[in-house]
């Protein structure tokens, strides 16, 4: 059976000023906020979200695995694989990682934008601000506007480390 992923069709659907989250992930953010996610060098952003993702995997007992792949390496911004428990990355993005992270927690499309956009507007409200909006999407700049999880099921490019994406 074909899966329909039940995106919202604006970030405006899902914004929600009373929306409750776990206050340990509050926490997590918030130290990854201070370590500032977006500055630095490649490596050392890509460290700092590792000890976020750390963060994330205690408070919810998980072992998730996340690979960053580079952006060049990946025709979406990142994806979530249920199968092998692992999200994959194109390149350290806070809200592209929120999102998938809420599919590790069994959010469907709708719930994980909900979820994902709403806790990076609430820690980030100036980041989350200078952020467009396109669709459901929160997008910095334009060049590059791949849908978060669903363009590589279009791609037709062989990509032998990432087995098509399923979401459940
Ligand atoms: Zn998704």
């Amino acid at each position: 059976m074909r899966y329909t992923p039940h995106y919202p069709r604006t970030v405006a659907e899902v914004l929600d000023d009373d929306m409750k989250f776990n206050p340990d992930v509050l926490r997590a953010v918030k130290a990854y906020r201070a370590a500032k996610p977006w500055r630095g060098s490649e490596d050392e952003k890509r460290a700092k979200l590792r000890v976020f993702h750390r963060a994330l995997c205690r408070i919810y007992g998980r072992s998730t695995a996340l690979v960053l792949v580079g952006e060049a390496a990946l025709a979406c911004a990142g994806i979530f694989e249920p199968a092998l428990d692992r999200i994959t990355l194109g390149k350290v993005s806070v809200v592209t990682y929120l999102h998938e992270f809420g599919h590790v927690l069994g959010k469907d499309e709708r719930e994980t934008c909900r979820w994902s956009i709403n806790l990076f507007r609430r820690i980030f409200p100036r980041s989350y601000a200078n952020c467009d909006h396109a669709g459901y999407m929160l997008v910095k700049g334009l060049p590059r506007l791949p849908a978060p999880d669903q363009t590589i099921r279009a791609t037709t490019v062989a990509r032998p480390a990432l087995p098509a994406h399923t979401h459940h």
